[in-house]
């Protein structure tokens, strides 16, 4: 196995959170077969990392040893559960600046962003430590004589996590801390750019004393790893959060075994500013809805739709303030931007953009020539976006805003609905009448009125349509990894 990466070694207070194996049964673990693959750092393009490989059988026994710990962890009460959860919150916590830069390096995110990623990650972990404490079941009033009827809730068992590069660190603990409350062991997989998160969490974990074997982290050929999760029957639950492509691929996958799902897809959300809305407060706060991660955040505001009464000011705002972004390396300070993850996703924001400007887009402003570096994609913004383009089509997941001006309050539902997306919409309006026509009518799973920011533990969080299944966070969230059982008490 390679040796530690000086660059990250050097920047952690605490080495041995920069692991570079998989997390088997409470061991650290290389490939079988010697296999690796480099883990590098988007900003520089370096290496900051080898990952091992898994073989098959590792893959498998990472599931038996799931199995046989399952047994006691799911033995344990609530209470002695939680107590574990929450002394891995608190060890997040005390290392919130190392995993920011383990963060950084390997996703590159602003720090900044990276501290706020591992604060929202570890307050799950808390929410959901205390939640385990509360999986009631009900009592029935009998329409049988002389029965007792009602439900207990049990862990619904194995469950495995395969989890997207963008948020490294809370795509995990929003899934893992409510699967370990309900009292399953988990198997993470997660994206093999952005591993290094999950391997230090693991270490976290240990410290923390989950038991070996309910906390593990398997890496491998994504592909490869997967199928062997979905065609394991001993898996119960998987949750997936990525792309719209990879989600089918794993619920066809799922259906032989019957898998409990849940799929927190892409997005493509509208942002509608209303004709009363101040266009500069609205503005800013579309930027913010857009540029979070660089773009790469399924909650992006891909689709401006403007009140056309306000639109012209409204882009001069916009314009102003994309103006005052800086883009550089996240681990520089006053950084906004990072870089993009890797070179592909460079070229398909500059096909967006291309294509959007052929289709008769005007370009306001972003200019590729100041980019600091190879992967990086200066912020554009585009109006005159209409239907045909690939940006309102696509998620684009980049930094490319695109502004449409709409006359009234039916042509933007039915503009904001025109996607194949329903993962979460934003409203602008102060017109109480207008939020809640628009409200009750966007198909969408989530919808934030005059707040960009919109997620947290106790929130239901997932989409409509082909943005998923299921939830996560709030009491949807455990339920997703409990089954009910009901019982029948008769008299003899
Ligand atoms: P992705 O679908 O390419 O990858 C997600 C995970 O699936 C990774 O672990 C990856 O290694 C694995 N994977 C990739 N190809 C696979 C294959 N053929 N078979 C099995 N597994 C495979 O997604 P991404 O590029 O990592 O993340 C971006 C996507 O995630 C965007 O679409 C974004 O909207 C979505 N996302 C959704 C949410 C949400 O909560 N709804 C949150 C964050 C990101």
């Amino acid at each position: 196995m390679t040796t530690l990466s000086t660059t990250l070694a050097k920047r952690l207070e605490d080495p041995r959170l920069f692991r570079q194996y998989a997390y088997v049964n409470g061991k650290w673990t290389h490939g079988e077969g010697g296999r690796e693959e480099a883990v590098t750092d988007p900003a520089t393009g370096e290496a900051i990392g080898h990952i091992p490989l898994l073989e098959a059988e590792q893959i498998t026994a990472a599931v038996d040893a799931a199995e046989a710990a399952f047994v006691h962890w799911r033995a344990l009460r609530a209470d002695e559960r939680c107590e574990r959860l929450l002394a891995w919150y608190d060890l997040i916590q005390a290392n919130r600046e190392d995993l920011a830069t383990i963060m950084t390096l390997e996703q590159g995110k602003p720090l900044p962003d990276s501290r706020g990623e591992v604060q929202y990650g570890a307050s799950f972990v808390r929410w959901f430590a205390e939640e385990g404490k509360r999986t009631y079941g009900e009592t029935i009033p009998s329409p049988i004589p002389n029965a007792s009827l009602g439900t207990i809730k049990e862990p619904v068992g194995i469950s495995a996590m395969i989890t997207p590069w963008n948020f490294p660190l809370a795509m995990i603990t929003r899934k893992a801390a409510a699967a370990l409350a309900a009292g399953c062991p988990v198997i993470v997989k997660p994206a093999n750019e952005t591993p290094f998160s999950a391997l230090a969490l693991a270490e976290l974990a240990e410290r923390a004393g989950i038991p070996e074997g309910i906390f593990n982290v398997v890496l491998g050929d994504p592909p490869e790893v997967s199928k062997i999760l979905c065609a394991e029957p001993r898996i119960r639950a998987l949750s997936f959060t990525g792309s719209t492509r990879v989600g089918r691929i794993l619920m066809e996958q799922s259906a032989p075994t019957i898998k409990r799902l849940a799929l927190e897809l892409g997005g493509d959300a509208p942002f509608i500013v209303g004709p009363d809305m101040d266009p500069k407060e609205a503005a800013l706060a579309a930027v913010a809805a857009k540029f979070q991660t660089a773009g790469q955040d399924c909650l992006a505001a891909d689709r401006i739709l403007v009140h056309e009464s306000i639109h012209d000011e409204f882009v001069e705002y916009f314009a102003e303030r994309m103006a005052a972004l800086t883009v550089g390396n996240g681990l520089e300070s006053e950084i906004d931007l990072g870089p993009l993850i890797h070179g592909q996703a460079v070229e398909k924001a500059a096909g967006i953009v291309d294509d959007a400007i052929s289709k008769g887009a005007t370009l306001v402003a972003g200019d590729q020539s100041q980019a600091p570096g190879a992967n990086y994609f200066m912020p554009v913004l585009l109006t005159g976006i209409t239907r045909d383009m690939r940006l309102w089509q696509e998620e684009s997941f980049a930094p490319i805003a695109g502004i449409t001006p709409y006359a009234d309050d039916d042509e933007v539902i039915e503009l904001a609905n025109d996607t194949e997306y329903g993962l979460a919409a934003y409203i602008y309006t102060h017109d109480i009448r207008r939020i809640w026509k628009l409200l009750r009518a966007l198909e969408f799973g989530m919808v934030s009125v005059n707040s960009v920011k919109m997620t947290g533990p106790p929130v239901p969080f997932g989409g409509v349509k082909q943005s998923g299944l299921g939830r996560e966070g709030g009491t949807c969230g455990i339920d997703e990894y409990l089954e009910t059982k009901y019982y029948c008490l008769g008299a003899l």
